[in-house]
C-alpha cells in the first residue's frame, strides 16, 4: 500500500506473453474475434494468443501463477474452449483477491492479415470481459518484418501489460 497525494493506493503491474503456431485450415481467434485468414492458430483451447497474454498479465499482477496452472493444456475439459471463458474466469480470480483492472496495453505480432481493421471489435470484447471502458484497452498490431518464424507466418505472438487496483 502506498500513499499518493494523500490517497491510499494499491496498484500492481502485470505482464504476459503468449505464442501459438499457425497452420492452414484452422480458425484464427484474436482478442475474442474471429479473423478471416488462410492460416489459423493451433492450441488445446481456441488458441486465442491475445486473450491468453492478457490472462497471464492479470494473473501475474495478482501473483496468481499462470494460465497453464489454472487451465491445464492436457485437461480434456478445456479442449477447444472459448478463451473468453478463460479470461472471465481469470477476472473472477483477481476479483476474489480484491483487484480490478485499471488498464491493459497489448501488442499482437502477426505478419498477415492486417489486424488494424479488427481492433475496435477486439477492444469491445476485451473491455466487456475486464469490466472497463473501451479507453482502458489498448491493442496494437505489428508485423515481424518478414524476419524469423513470426515473419514467415509460422506463428503469432502477443504481449500484454496491465495495471490492477485494490
Ligand atoms: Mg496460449
Amino acid at each position: 500500500m502506498r500513499t499518493i497525494s494523500n490517497k491510499k493506493v494499491n496498484l500492481r503491474i502485470g505482464y504476459g506473453i503468449d505464442v501459438h503456431r499457425l497452420e492452414e485450415n484452422m480458425p484464427l481467434f484474436i482478442g475474442g474475434v474471429r479473423i478471416e485468414s488462410d492460416l489459423g492458430a493451433v492450441g488445446h483451447s481456441d488458441a486465442d494468443v491475445l486473450l491468453h497474454a492478457i490472462c497471464d498479465a492479470l494473473l501475474g499482477a495478482a501473483n496468481l501463477r499462470d494460465i497453464g496452472y489454472h487451465f491445464s493444456d492436457t485437461d480434456p475439459k478445456f479442449k477447444g474452449i472459448d478463451s473468453k471463458i478463460l479470461l472471465s474466469e481469470v477476472v473472477k480470480l483477481i476479483e476474489a483477491k480484491g483487484y480490478s483492472t485499471v488498464n491493459v496495453d497489448c501488442t499482437v505480432v502477426l505478419e498477415r492479415p492486417k489486424l488494424n481493421p479488427h481492433i475496435p471489435a477486439i477492444q469491445k470484447v476485451i473491455s466487456a470481459l475486464l469490466k472497463v471502458d473501451g479507453d482502458a484497452v489498448s491493442i496494437k498490431a505489428t508485423t515481424h518484418e518478414q524476419v524469423d518464424s513470426f515473419g514467415a507466418s509460422e506463428a503469432v505472438k502477443a504481449y500484454a501489460v496491465c495495471l490492477l487496483d485494490k
